[in-house]
């Protein structure tokens, strides 16, 4: 995720003529910022142009609502993760929350997370050109 590998094959998404990464937004796996019209943050890997049609075609999710979009860059801002708290014995003990949004600037929360995946944002999200 952070080196911006395709989730399909595993190589460098990013398009070297451009210099940007495209990436297959879906409603479930893309949330807005507040005040930033374009960015947003999103918790999918970003595909490789080569990879674009075969993910399009064999992943049901993204048959339900996805956008082919490129992005200038991403850099790691929250991630899911399943909290825990201090036990008996020094034991961690789940809390029974999971799948919980902690941002990376959360020092209180961080400590208690376990991260199950990372959440990047993602800049000057553009629209690709599908012709
Ligand atoms: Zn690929």
């Amino acid at each position: 995720m952070e080196k911006l590998r395709c989730q399909v094959c595993g190589k460098v998404a990013t398009d070297p003529a451009t210099g940007r990464t495209p990436w297959i937004m879906t409603d479930t796996a893309f949330r807005e910022i507040p005040g930033d019209s374009t960015g947003g943050l999103t918790s999918a890997p970003p595909t490789c142009w080569a990879c674009v049609p075969e993910a399009l075609a064999t992943c049901p999710q993204l048959r339900v609502s996805s956008t082919v979009c490129t992005v200038a860059r991403a850099e790691p801002a929250a991630v899911l993760a399943d909290m825990f708290m201090p036990g008996p014995g020094r034991r961690a003990v789940p809390t029974g929350e999971y799948s919980v949004e902690v941002s990376l600037n959360d020092e209180a929360l961080l400590p208690y997370a376990l991260a199950t995946q990372l959440i990047v944002q993602v800049h000057d999200l553009q629209p690709a050109d599908q012709g």
